[in-house]
C-alpha cells in the first residue's frame, strides 16, 4: 500500500497517485534536478504532494550533504 494510497486532492478533490518526478529547484543562482522524486500527484489536476520526509531529503541532498549524482547543464529560458 503506498503512501498516497487513499488520499484526495485537496483543491479538486481527485485521487492521488505516487509516482516519480523530477524536481527542479533554484540553489542560490542555480537550477539542480533532483530526480526520481517520489510525489503523490492529483489524477485530476496534477497537483504534486511531497512528503515531509522527501521534502527533508531533497533539502539535504541540495545543500550539499549529499554528493550528486551527476552534473548536467541546464538550459534556462527567459523572456
Ligand atoms: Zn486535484
Amino acid at each position: 500500500m503506498g503512501f498516497w494510497e487513499g488520499e484526495t486532492c485537496e483543491y479538486c478533490g481527485g485521487s492521488i497517485v505516487e509516482k516519480r518526478v523530477t524536481m527542479h529547484r533554484k540553489v542560490k543562482e542555480n537550477y539542480v534536478l533532483i530526480e526520481s522524486v517520489p510525489a503523490g500527484v492529483c489524477t485530476q489536476c496534477g497537483t504534486r504532494y511531497y512528503a515531509a520526509n522527501v521534502l527533508k531529503t531533497i533539502e539535504e541532498s541540495i545543500r550539499g550533504r549529499r554528493k550528486a549524482e551527476r552534473e548536467l547543464l541546464v538550459p534556462v529560458y527567459s523572456l
